[in-house]
């Protein structure tokens, strides 16, 4: 099957050749035609596998439909992501998609950590908005935008949006959008908050599940060392050095923690930048574009950014600690092995955390021979 079958709007379709979309992957085979009758969908496919497309190119389509829209202040649809980097990411799939239509399609993203003042001044006539929901209860109580004629809501990383963290601010948003609208939520994971909600959530749903949770990780390759804690950094700089790792994701537990692994690094030579929920928002966009364009090497980051970024042609991924459960090792792993690239994921693991590493890896079906960096000579390093 073919993007030319499934009733895109055609300008669509010269721009999915030049970025190499050749074909659909399965979650948008599945979820383009459902969305495009304008049904509610939960899509739950592997990390990796298109979901923002699925999304992005229908409701492109749907907005193509509609007779022009009076510049105002009310939204047509409404993206909410948890973190301030992927509402820039999925409003830049809009935007590249977004430019070749013929009915000119605004796409805004908004999120904290940013003065709200430029944001104010340029929602005007904005169809898509893509938000973490912070910030838009922010710009709704500063009457920048309205919700109230929203056509459709958008969850990206749903169980994300869906979990505790959030419900304060989401009820708040879900009192304010019309009652009649499309629902799409799109996930990687489910979580139990997500499974008790999409009944009330969602109307009729094509639920699709491209792949058990458990195996979505199975593409890419899994390792672990056995490393004491005052040698984790050597160790980290020796795997890097010794396999010329040029692109590597680090993953820490705490921001300070990511702040030293970083800064021992570049002490090495080893050009690195931490990212974490601690920076500004500046520093985090300045780390994490110069990780996307090679200018530095290492990113070490929190679970900040294990959820949705896409980095193209990330071959390591390195938890330099464990994640707290086995759903945040499939997100922080799954930065790797991209759209069919291959990748392989590090896990440092303490004599004392081999437990949790085991249950993690029971819950991924998957088993990894352990190695011992006892003997390994890391002086030097
Ligand atoms: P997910 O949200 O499922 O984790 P993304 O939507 O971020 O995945 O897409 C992952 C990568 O795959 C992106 O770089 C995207 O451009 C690419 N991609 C998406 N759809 C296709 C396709 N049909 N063919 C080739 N590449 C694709
Ligand atoms: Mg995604």
């Amino acid at each position: 099957m073919a993007f030319e079958s499934l009733d895109l709007h055609p300008s669509l379709l010269p721009l999915l050749k030049e970025n190499n979309y050749s074909s659909p992957t399965p979650i948008q085979l599945e979820a383009i035609p459902a969305i495009l009758s304008q049904r509610d969908v939960l899509g739950i496919a592997k990390t990796g596998s298109g979901k923002t497309a699925s999304f992005v190119l229908p409701i492109l389509t749907l907005l193509q439909r509609l007779p022009k829209k009076e510049k105002n202040r009310e939204i047509d649809v409404l993206v909410l992501v948890p973190t301030r980097e992927l509402a820039v990411q999925v409003g830049d799939v809009f935007n590249a998609f977004g430019k070749v239509l013929p009915n000119p399609i605004k796409t805004m993203s908004v999120y904290g950590g940013v003065s709200i003042n430029p944001q104010m001044k340029t929602m005007f006539g904005t169809n898509v908005l893509v938000a973490t929901p912070g910030r838009l209860l922010d710009l709704i109580s500063h009457n920048a935008l309205e919700l109230s004629k929203v056509r459709a809501l958008i969850l990206d990383e749903a169980d994300k949006m869906l979990n505790l963290g959030f419900q304060d601010e989401m009820n708040e948003i879900f009192n304010l959008l019309p009652e009649i609208r499309q629902n799409l939520l799109f996930s990687a994971t489910l979580s139990k908050d997500l499974e008790s909600i999409k009944n009330v959530l969602l109307d009729e749903p094509l639920i699709v599940k491209i792949e058990s949770e458990a195996n979505d990780i199975q593409s890419i390759n899994l390792s672990g060392y056995f490393v004491t804690e005052d040698r984790k950094g050597p160790l980290l700089r020796y795997l890097i050095k010794k396999n010329e790792m040029d692109r590597v994701l680090v993953f820490t537990s705490s921001a300070q923690k990511a702040d030293r692994v970083a800064a021992k690094l570049t002490k090495n030579g080893i050009d690195a930048f931490p990212i974490h929920g601690k920076k500004s928002q500046g520093a985090r966009q300045s780390a994490l574009e110069a990780f996307k364009t090679g200018k530095i090497k290492v990113l070490v980051a929190t679970d900040l950014l294990s959820r949705g970024i896409d980095i193209e042609g990330l071959p390591f991924v390195i938890n330099y600690e464990l994640p707290r459960s086995p759903k945040d090792f499939i997100h922080r792993v799954g930065r790797t092995g991209r759209a069919g690239e291959n990748g392989l994921a590090i896990s440092f693991v303490d004599k004392e955390e081999i437990k949790h590493f085991k249950v993690i890896l029971k819950k991924m079906k998957r088993y990894v021979e352990m190695v011992e960096s006892d003997e390994f000579d890391l002086s030097g390093y």
